[in-house]
């Protein structure tokens, strides 16, 4: 006979370990099943753990050779990758086994192997061995996550020509890496090896970077990555890329149709994630996906079978942790019987460079194209004591308000802390709150958050300390 589940989760991400954690909480016998071998998914393992990791080692490491300006000399800094990639392992290894400490302790049964469907009840999973094993489910959750996309032809090797998972295991410092793509995670690996010593080049098809941001925004983060020495070459399409004895040769046309060849020791190509549907056998049952193949939900997380569900970054919407870990809660809740419910107007993002860079809402571009009327409320952190104090005061907050109510619908902000900053305005939103309201909450002296009320006090031009 073969284990009976009220439900089953497969996929051990942020999206999926959490809404197992939230159906066994609420009563639901469980089962999550993670193919990787380690809990967290791309987050903890690939993602945002050992990417946050290596950018927070790096900027120690640039922030150490430039303190004797300020006074403190400690003598030659000398860089010890592997040290620093150990470092980085050490904390991915904790957090992953943080999360099989959290099943357990939640009582999900954890299977080790990969998912697929037998029919809309049934999956197969199959272990590191082979060995299959069948259970049963009243309901199932795909929480697969997603994979990186490479250009047509061109493949990873994951030395030459890498992904974010090659960049984030480089055995030596490369003398000079191409990144196809302007998006955040090639800009966040740019930055790391950028300040470990390598010559960056970042080859983007638009005219600008991070795509969807607040224009304004963008252009103050490309400002600033530029004077931290990261080259950019724009409205360039990636031809090809050709591996040679030192590396590789990245081939591009202009708008104009002219060529240009960039050598290098590695090309990192980060031009998108696609939804990972990969051997689940989905065809066998008749799940729909739609036109980029994500798998077709309903606003409860339904696919068109009623007693399958999916989340995360395999579904429509923000690629993000967060986004993934918000409809893991929802639709356990939901199973349940509770109306569980994600406010997609209120998920922030965060790229986590120095400066670094958050947003939430709705951007300028946006609000022009809804034909919204809005109020802009701006502060630069030139102008914000604590960010003076420790000279770090690069960047700005912007708010956008609707000019009849006032209520806050975006938030955009570029420097320090920024990604903590930015919680502030969610949970205002999240409270319909207006920027009188932000800019009337006692905010204590000397923080960076001040920032944030001097921008709330300048939608209605009253900012005091500028
Ligand atoms: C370099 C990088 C940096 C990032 N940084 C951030 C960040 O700072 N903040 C942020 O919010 N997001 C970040 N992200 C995105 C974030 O990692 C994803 O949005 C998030 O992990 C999605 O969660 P998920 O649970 O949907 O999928 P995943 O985390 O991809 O998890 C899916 C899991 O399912 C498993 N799986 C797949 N198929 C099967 C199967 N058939 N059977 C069993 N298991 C299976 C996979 O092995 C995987 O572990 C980053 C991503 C990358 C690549």
């Amino acid at each position: 006979m073969s284990d009976k589940f009220q439900a089953v989760v497969i996929g051990g991400g942020p999206g999926g370990y959490v809404c197992a954690i939230r159906l066994s909480q609420l009563g639901i016998k469980t089962a999550c099943i993670e193919s990787r071998g380690s809990l967290g998914g791309t987050c903890l393992n690939i993602g945002c753990i050992p990417s946050k990791s290596l950018l927070n080692l790096s900027e120690d490491f640039n922030k150490v050779q430039n303190l004797s300006s300020k006074g403190i000399e400690i003598g030659e800094v000398k860089l010890n990758l592997s040290k620093m990639m150990k470092s980085k392992d050490k904390a991915v290894t904790i957090l992953t086994k943080g999360v099989e400490f959290l099943l357990k302790k939640n009582k999900v049964t954890y299977f080790k192997g990969t998912g697929s469907f037998k029919s809309k009840n049934e999956i197969f999973i199959k272990d590191e061995k082979n060995k299959e094993t069948l259970i049963q489910a009243d309901k199932i959750i795909i929480a697969t996550g997603s994979l990186p996309i490479s250009l047509p032809s061109i493949k990873f090797d994951e030395k030459v020509i890498i992904s974010s998972t090659g960049a984030l295991k480089l055995e030596k410092v490369p003398k000079k890496m191409v990144i196809v793509g302007g998006g955040y995670i090639g800009l966040e690996m740019g930055s790391v090896w950028s300040r470990l010593g390598t010559e960056v080049h970042v080859v983007e098809f638009l005219d600008h970077i991070t795509p969807g941001m607040d224009k304004e925004i963008s252009n103050e983060f490309m400002k600033i990555l530029k004077k931290q020495g990261i080259n950019f070459h724009m409205q360039l399409k990636v031809d090809g890329v050709k591996k040679n004895e030192s590396g590789a040769i990245v081939s591009t046309t202009d708008k104009n149709g002219s060529k240009k060849d960039f050598e290098c020791n590695v090309v990192l190509i980060s031009v998108g994630r696609k939804p990972n549907t990969n051997g689940l056998n989905l065809e066998k049952i008749g799940i729909k996906l739609d036109e980029k193949k994500r798998v077709k939900t309903n606003k409860s997380f339904q696919t068109n079978l009623n007693n399958v569900y999916a989340i995360g970054d395999v579904i429509a919407g923000p690629m993000l942790a967060h986004k993934a870990e918000d409809e893991g809660i929802a639709v356990a809740e939901n199973i349940a019987g509770q109306s569980g419910h994600v406010n997609y107007d209120t998920i922030p993002g965060v790229i986590y460079t120095t400066p670094e860079v958050a947003s939430i809402g709705k951007t300028e571009e946006q609000l022009k194209k809804l034909n919204i009327k809005y109020k802009i409320g701006k502060f630069s952190f030139m102008a914000n004591s604590r960010a003076k104090a420790i000279d770090d005061a690069e960047g700005f907050v912007k708010i956008l308000a609707d000019e009849k109510t006032d209520k806050v619908i975006g938030a955009h902000i570029i420097g320090p802390h920024a990604g903590e900053l930015i919680a502030e305005i969610g949970v205002a939103m999240e409270f319909g709150a207006s920027s009188e309201d932000i800019a009337r909450t006692c905010h204590a002296h000397p923080t960076f958050s001040e920032a944030v009320k001097e921008a709330a006090l300048s939608v209605d031009k009253r900012a005091i300390h500028s």
